[in-house]
Order: C-alpha cells, then sequence, then structure tokens
C-alpha cells in the first residue's frame, strides 16, 4: 500500500516542494527505513512517528516501511517530515481515507503525538498555495501563514487532529499571529531631541540609502538616532513584507504582518555564523539576512573584532550572502542599511566639550587605526554626534519621523526613476550626473584640499547626488558638495 504527501524543503530561504512517498508492504518482520539523502534528524523521524503513531491509539503498522523523500538529490534536513511521513503512513494503512494525502504538511511530532512547529511554515504556505492544496501546519506556524493570502491553512495540535484536518472533517487548532508591528511602532525621530545635524544627516542617510558611521561620547543618543531610521524608509510592500518573514521563518523568527522595515543590532560578541549566517545542519540565515530590507546597527564599531567586520564584506558587496554546505550551497539575501557607532576614543570624550579625554595619543592611534580598512569605505557618511545643552535636553521635541518621511520618499521616487538607489551609484554614473560650474570647482578644491581619495570623492558625490535629490534639483549645486563634503567629519 502507498500513499505520498506533500511537504517542502528550505534551500537558504527558498521553499522547495518535496514528496513524501511511504509504501508499506506486509513482510512478516517490521521495519522503517527512511531514504532520499536524508540527514540524521530526518532518520530519527522513525522514532517519533512510530511512537505518535501508538500514542495516537492509531497503531503502528505490522509491515514494513519505506519512506523516499523525493527529489532524492536534496538534502533533507531537521524533523519537519514527521507529520507528512505519519499522515503518509496513515494513508497507506488505511486508517484515514487517500483524501488526507492531498495536503502540504510540515511539523515535528513529538512522543506523545502533539505537532510542533518547525522552521519554515511560512514558505511551505506559498509552496501548498502555487499546488493550489490545503498546507496542514503547528498551530503557531499556521497562524503566522494565515497571512499567505489564498491559502488554506490548517492547523493541528495533534496527530490525530491532523488527520481531522487533512481530510477537512474538522475545523483545528490555529494560534493567532502576533500582533503587526507598524511603522507607528518604531522608534520614533521625535523622541530625539536636539542634535540639528545628525538628524539632517539621518535624513539624507535614508533618502539615498547611504551606510552611516556616528560618532560621539557615550549618552549622546546614538542609539536612538539609529533606532529611528527605519522609521524614515519607505514602509514594505506586501511582497516585500511577506519577502522578509520568509527569512524571518527560515531564521526561525516570527516576522508578523509588519510593514516596519526590520531593524538588527547584533552585540560586538556575536560569532561569524550569528552574523552572516550558517549554524550546524540546515543552514539558518544571520543578521544580515534578518535585517534584509531594512536596517543593520553596529554599536560599539571600536569593540567589533576585524573578524566580523570582514564578514560583512560580501554582503555588503553583493547584497547576498553564499553558504557552502556539503558540496551544496545556499544563497541568503542581505540587502540592508549599515549604520555604526562608536565613541570617538577609547574613554569616549575625545572633542567633548564638558568632559576632557583621558586617552594617551598611543591609545588613540591604535583606536583609530580600526576604523580604517575596506568596511569603513563602504560607510558613505560619518557624522559627529555632539553632547545635548541643557536648552537641547529641555527643548521641545523635535520633528517627527512622519514629517521627514514624505520628503525621503519623494526623493526615493526620484532615484527610482534612475533605477538604483545612490548608495549603489557607480564612478560612471556619477560622472554622467549634471553639476553646476560651481559645484565642480568645490569639489575639484576639496580633492586638494582634503586630499580625497577616489573612493572618498565618489563618496562625496554619492551623497551630494541624495542632498539635490531631497532639494528636488536635478542639478548637484554648490551647496549640495558643501553639505556632502560635511558629512566626512574625522574621528
Ligand atoms: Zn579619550
Amino acid at each position: 500500500m502507498f500513499a505520498s504527501v506533500a511537504s517542502t524543503a528550505l534551500v537558504g530561504v527558498e521553499t522547495r516542494p518535496v514528496q513524501v512517498e511511504v509504501h508499506l508492504t506486509g513482510a512478516t518482520k517490521p521495519g522503517f527505513t527512511i531514504v532520499g539523502l536524508p540527514d540524521t534528524a530526518v532518520r530519527e523521524a522513525r522514532e517519533r512517528v512510530l511512537s505518535a503513531l501508538t500514542a495516537s491509539t492509531f497503531g503502528v503498522p505490522k509491515g514494513r516501511i519505506t519512506v523516499n523523500l523525493s527529489p532524492a538529490d536534496l538534502p533533507k534536513a531537521g524533523s519537519a517530515y514527521d507529520l507528512p511521513i505519519a499522515l503518509g503512513t496513515l494513508v497507506a494503512m488505511g486508517k484515514i481515507g487517500p483524501a488526507a494525502a492531498s495536503v502540504v504538511a510540515l511539523g515535528e511530532l513529538a512522543l506523545d503525538g502533539r505537532v510542533r512547529s518547525v522552521r519554515g511554515g511560512l514558505g511551505a504556505a506559498v509552496v501548498a498555495r502555487r499546488l493550489g492544496l490545503p498546507c496542514v501546519l503547528a498551530p503557531d506556524a499556521a497562524g503566522e501563514a494565515t497571512r499567505v493570502r489564498g491559502c488554506d491553512v490548517r492547523g493541528a495540535a495533534s496527530l490525530t487532529e491532523a488527520a481531522g484536518v487533512a481530510l477537512g472533517a474538522v475545523p483545528g487548532t490555529t494560534t493567532p499571529p502576533p500582533p503587526a508591528v507598524t511603522v507607528a511602532d518604531g522608534a520614533d525621530l521625535a523622541e530625539v531631541r536636539g542634535q540639528l545635524v545628525a538628524r539632517r544627516a539621518l535624513e539624507v542617510a535614508a533618502a539615498g540609502g547611504h551606510h552611516l558611521l556616528l560618532f560621539g561620547p557615550p549618552g549622546a543618543g546614538k542609539t536612538m538616532l539609529a533606532a529611528s531610521l527605519p522609521s524614515l524608509l519607505p514602509p514594505l510592500t506586501e511582497d516585500e513584507a511577506l519577502e522578509v518573514a520568509l527569512v524571518w521563518g527560515a531564521a526561525g523568527l516570527v516576522r508578523g504582518g509588519s510593514n516596519l522595515p526590520p531593524f538588527r543590532s547584533p552585540h560586538h560578541t556575536a560569532t561569524v555564523a550569528a552574523m552572516v549566517g550558517g549554524g550546524s545542519g540546515l543552514p539558518s540565515p544571520g543578521e544580515v539576512s534578518v535585517a534584509h530590507r531594512g536596517v543593520l546597527f553596529l554599536d560599539e564599531l571600536g569593540e567589533v573584532p576585524a573578524r566580523l567586520l570582514d564578514s560583512l564584506r560580501q554582503p555588503l558587496e553583493d547584497g547576498q550572502i553564499t553558504i557552502a554546505r556539503q558540496g551544496h550551497s545556499v544563497r541568503f539575501p542581505s540587502r540592508f542599511q549599515l549604520i555604526a557607532a562608536t565613541n570617538p576614543c577609547p574613554c569616549g570624550f575625545q572633542g567633548d566639550r564638558l568632559v576632557g579625554c583621558r586617552c594617551t595619543e598611543a591609545a588613540k592611534d591604535r583606536y583609530r587605526s580600526r576604523f580604517s580598512g575596506p568596511l569603513l569605505d563602504r560607510l558613505d557618511m560619518r557624522v559627529r554626534v555632539t553632547r545635548l545643552s541643557l536648552e537641547e535636553m529641555t527643548g521641545p521635541p523635535g520633528e517627527p519621523s512622519a514629517d521627514v518621511q514624505p520628503r525621503v520618499a519623494a526623493a526615493r521616487s526620484i532615484q527610482a526613476v534612475r533605477g538604483t538607489l545612490n548608495r549603489s551609484l557607480r564612478r560612471q554614473a556619477l560622472d554622467d550626473q549634471p553639476y553646476t560650474a560651481a559645484a565642480i570647482d568645490l569639489l575639484a578644491a576639496a580633492v586638494d584640499r582634503l586630499q580625497l581619495s577616489a573612493r572618498g570623492w565618489d563618496r562625496v558625490r554619492r551623497v551630494s547626488r541624495t542632498v539635490a535629490d531631497l532639494a528636488g534639483l536635478e542639478q548637484i549645486d554648490e551647496d549640495a558638495v558643501a553639505e556632502a563634503l560635511g558629512y566626512r567629519a574625522a574621528i
């Protein structure tokens, strides 16, 4: 007796259909074999499935069970195939009708027959919609997957219930999805008092997608500024929000229906695998991918080890990261905007008007040497955040994000016509931009006076383009160049 139930496999953040074929033969000796490139966790399904079948009073088949996971060349990992294997076995045993096999099922079975959620439930619902089949998941995974419109998602808390929902005989159990985080829930620029220069810099960075370094004494508000960036960015479209939720799902995180671009702030003690993805078994996306279409905030940049900074180069350069694993490689998207923050020196008070710096010259030099190198080359803007005066601290709140966001959106729509964010403008495209004569003179003077490198010159021109876009100017003028030069503060 034979049954085949659809399931899915995560390949990076992509979800691919997998067919779980169960063959039952009336051999005298019972047995249970799984073939089709299973990893150890998949092979252990045998123990969980048999135990769950017993606990669910369906009983264990007397003959030999052979399970084939197809396509055979796709690596299968984890415990996600427990549920489809069990459903297939029940159909093959004749315990439930063959209609129960016409579903996409994904979930781990506990020994007592409960269904537990696994990574990839949202992706399974996307595949189920494509195949025109109902999707059977654990209750919480089903709750999140209800966001996939047009998919018949059915939650099941136990194997018995799963058999019922697969047949469409019972309503099932679905845990409501977590409330969606909206733009209104993010940190707001209104909470940042004073800091006119830094606020404007954040607006420019948001408009052009520029990577930004903020430096200043502790407590100056660098973190609050960084956390406000998502609320200035265009809200995610429905498709983008689903894309982000799929990445989060592959990382085992629940994103909900949020249209607020993600904000991630990994600690400087994070491992390289946590930062860029990896891990044992099924590779998991790292922080650079969880921040996809949003903001990655690196606080205390001076404390971030060089190997962690180096690991950011490929994702920053390519907008994706490739992880090789047992002859297979998976890709995770990683188009994020980087904000880094740091103290200007080890003690934090260099350049502060109230507290004197206690660092030796040698210590300052060592510290500064960490801020050179290829990663820092990608930071288009460097902005000093100063300590607030009492007047600023007690002054009125700043302009709220909701007032700044439309200006960012307008500048972004100008860039959309050019086909790329200003952050990604290459040298040729920068050469082709229209500049006023005075802007060209100022750029030329800056090359001499500031000894701008070719890369530095490109960065100034990119940021100038954004300042001009914010002003609605086709030509880049002197003011735009002057402002862009101001975002090159020296640490
Ligand atoms: Zn110092």
